[in-house]
């Protein structure tokens, strides 16, 4: 690149640790005197909508513009690594208003708002909003600036904040440590700690692992809370008090179809094969076999009033019937 070719650019762009490196985008763009969709196409080689954040040749061309080390704008970037877990990241602009109105004259977009694993900033607690609270649009990274919805212009810094309950945040610190991304600054990442037969997953199984155990925890408290990562946070209590939550739905199960004990182990099977880490298979089943068994000679007395009838709910899978042969 010449010297010509960055002459909108002498002035020196400040650089976070924590920045996301769209938001470093946006306000490239706007030092230059133009659009955030024209400065990627012509100074970024991307097409218009698409993340820079991902690309390293983008990144290249993005810390000669800036004027920062490559280095510290790759630790910044969401680039695979081995360390790293395959953690799903939003598309859309995703922003805390408390946070933006306390940046001062120049707002920023965290790194850690886009991991869909965190509805909230995990410094703050403070609810990331998604949809401009005025139009409703979904937030875009083609706004002239990180503060405002680029469809009616609203000043997102004029919403007032609120806060995620503070004992599921602590959760999330935790897997956001575990993910290995630095999203935490100051605090070091760390493995989950999670006790057998977790303890020996990798980062990325541990993430599909909590996945699963949001979805038990679903079946529990009758949420329907689906698996994924956006409800991971949710799985980790399950996931620590293991095998009891397994237990807990064996009791479940065996109340509702005490009867039919075949059909209660397939139904349990059914749910507990559903998404979770091959490499978990034998211990999971060796489990349940175990929970259903214990489930089916406790649940042979009559319920009492400390430990109430509940039940789950389930479709109960029936085996199969043979087909007779017409002769
Ligand atoms: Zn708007």
């Amino acid at each position: 690149m010449t010297d010509e070719f960055l002459q909108p650019w002498r002035r020196p762009a400040p650089l976070h640790p924590d920045e996301h490196l769209n938001s470093m985008v946006v306000r490239m763009a706007r030092y230059g005197g133009m659009s955030v969709s024209d400065f990627r196409v012509k100074y970024l080689a991307r097409k218009p909508g698409l993340d820079v954040a991902y690309d390293p040749r983008a990144i290249r061309r993005l810390s000669v513009i800036a004027g920062h080390d490559l280095d510290a704008l790759l630790a910044n970037s969401l680039l695979p690594r081995p360390d790293r877990a395959t953690a799903e990241q939003t598309p859309w602009k995703r922003v805390a208003p408390g946070m933006l109105a306390s940046d001062g004259a120049e707002p920023y977009a965290r790194r850690a708002w886009s991991f869909r694993a965190f509805p909230c900033d995990l410094d703050t607690s403070e609810v990331l909003l998604k949809h401009c609270p005025r139009c409703r649009s979904v937030l875009r990274w083609d706004a002239v600036r990180i503060e405002i919805c680029a469809t009616c212009g609203f000043d997102l810094r004029n919403h007032p904040p609120s806060y995620w309950p503070s004992h599921e945040v602590a959760d999330m610190r935790t897997i956001a440590r575990g993910m290995g991304y630095g999203l935490l600054g100051a605090v070091p990442d760390a493995p989950i700690e999670l006790p057998a037969p977790f303890d020996v997953l990798t980062p990325d199984e541990k993430l599909e692992a909590l996945a699963w155990c949001a979805q038990l925890r679903g079946l529990i408290d009758r949420s329907g809370t689906e698996g994924s990562q956006k409800t991971a946070y949710l799985g980790l209590p399950i996931a620590r008090s293991w095998p009891d939550p397994l237990h807990q739905i064996a009791d479940l199960l065996t109340r509702q179809v005490k009867a039919d004990f075949y059909g209660a182990f397939g139904t349990l099977l059914h749910h507990i094969r559903h998404k979770r880490p091959c490499s978990l298979n034998d211990a999971v089943v060796l489990e349940a076999s175990k929970a259903l068994d214990i489930a089916r000679k406790t649940n042979s007395r009559p319920a009492s009033a400390t430990f109430p009838r509940q039940y789950l709910s389930l479709q109960v899978r029936r085996a199969p019937q043979p087909q007779l042969r017409k002769a």
